[in-house]
């Protein structure tokens, strides 16, 4: 067992977070206030070729998931974290490159690999929630392809992209009743394709949609993977996006670790920095042994993917470990601000939205619990 990184990696980390520090967390903020999609600071890091580095090396990438992950909590940790590390190159991008036709992937990844081309993920659904079996997003076979039409919600980033993978519903497992799901590329200029902005109290470079679809037609060109078979896919597919997840919220830990300590080592009140006081100093220490061990359940995932194991235990571990720790960290970093801790220009209180949507997106602690509680450890199901 081997616990250090490569010096590719080690690179890979120190010049990502060069040019992420470049723009840094007053960029992120205003660009995403102002409603900007943070695009210079994308830009730079796929000139640098790093926001595809997973994709296979054909179209561009040649690393894993162990280097998108580091990309991804680099960049979050200076301040800037983007949740479309985790449906484009992650989600998308992984499925694609593994159940996409050759045609398919000649199409869609140069895009994803180069960063020049995004993908947005569509699976949630007003009326379905977590239980995606529920879905009515329905497609239909037409003479020469599909017809699509339904309506999805929450779906970020699609103003800034060209095509989203979107989970329809193709048919009813008649002994199971459940849906058969179906994967489909759709290009967002499609005709009958509309969507509307969801405002929401996150500062995120990243804007939230629901998506209408009103008989969208799509030739079969445009399905990935056999019909009503996307559960593999997707079981395989959410993996990547749990564990980019998890990378975005430990980079958020680490920035408010950071951020903490320099604060509790420069301010003084009372004649002494206020780090001297354990009642700051221990959860501070706390939140940093708790921000490590996320740290390494987020390298164990990556890493067991990477390698074509079954991640999916250690993903969904990773995924919850990190949210606990990144909200504790930032929470315990703005108490150690005292009132400086809810200001905009010390950009704390500015990252916790990001952090607590992680703790119910892409899936909700609950569902990581149910998961481990009824595969690992065998319970009888509640639902
Ligand atoms: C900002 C933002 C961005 C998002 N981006 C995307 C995106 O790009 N693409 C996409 O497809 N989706 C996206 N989502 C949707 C997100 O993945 C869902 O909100 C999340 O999976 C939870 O689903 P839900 O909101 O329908 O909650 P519900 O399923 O309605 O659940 C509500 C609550 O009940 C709990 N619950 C539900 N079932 C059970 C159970 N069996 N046992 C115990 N507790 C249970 C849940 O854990 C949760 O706490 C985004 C959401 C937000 C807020």
């Amino acid at each position: 067992m081997d616990f250090l990184e490569t010096n590719e990696q080690q690179l890979l980390r120190s010049t990502v977070a060069q040019i992420a520090s470049s723009f840094g967390h007053t960029y992120f903020e205003r660009e995403a206030r102002s409603g900007g999609k943070g695009t210079a600071l994308w830009e730079a890091l796929s000139e640098a070729g790093f926001t595809g580095v997973n994709i296979p090396e054909p179209f561009g990438g040649g690393m894993g998931i162990t280097e998108l992950a580091m990309v991804a909590e680099e960049t979050a940790a200076v301040g800037c974290p983007l949740l479309m590390f985790l449906v484009s190159p992650a989600i998308c991008g992984e499925v694609l490159s593994r159940f996409g036709s050759e045609d398919q992937q000649q199409r869609w990844l140069p895009g994803l690999g180069s960063g020049s081309s995004k993908m947005a993920f569509a699976i949630t659904e007003p009326n379905a929630g977590s239980n995606s079996h529920q879905m009515e997003t329905v497609a239909k076979r037409t003479e020469d392809g599909w017809s699509i039409s339904g309506t999805k919600y929450y779906i970020s980033g699609v103003d800034d992209a060209e095509n989203l993978l979107l989970v329809t519903k193709t048919g009813t497992d008649p002994q199971t009743g459940r849906g058969q799901l179906t994967l489909f590329v759709v290009p967002t200029d499609a005709p009958g394709f509309t969507m509307e902005p969801i405002p929401v109290e996150i500062v995120a470079t990243e804007r939230q949609f629901t998506l209408y679809f009103d008989e969208v037609q799509l030739s079969d060109d445009h399905r990935i993977g056999p019909e009503g078979g996307a559960l593999r896919p997707l079981f395989m597919g959410l993996n990547p996006e749990r564990i980019l997840s998890a990378a975005v919220l430990c980079g958020l830990g680490r920035y408010a670790i950071d951020k903490a300590a320099r604060y509790a080592k420069d301010r003084s009140v009372w004649g002494v920095p206020i780090g001297t006081h354990q009642g700051l100093a221990h959860p501070l220490a706390k939140a940093k042994i708790d921000l490590e061990m996320a740290r390494l359940m987020l390298a164990k995932s990556a890493w067991e993917f990477d390698h074509d194991l079954d991640a999916a235990e250690s993903s969904n571990m990773a995924k919850l470990a990190s949210a606990d720790a990144a909200l504790q960290a930032i929470d315990q970093a703005m108490q150690t601000h005292g009132g400086n801790g809810m200001s905009t220009e010390f950009g704390l209180a500015t990252v916790w939205g990001m952090a607590r949507l992680l703790k119910v997106a892409p899936v909700s602690r609950e569902m990581i619990l149910n998961y481990v509680a009824i595969h690992t450890l065998g319970l009888p199901r509640s639902y």
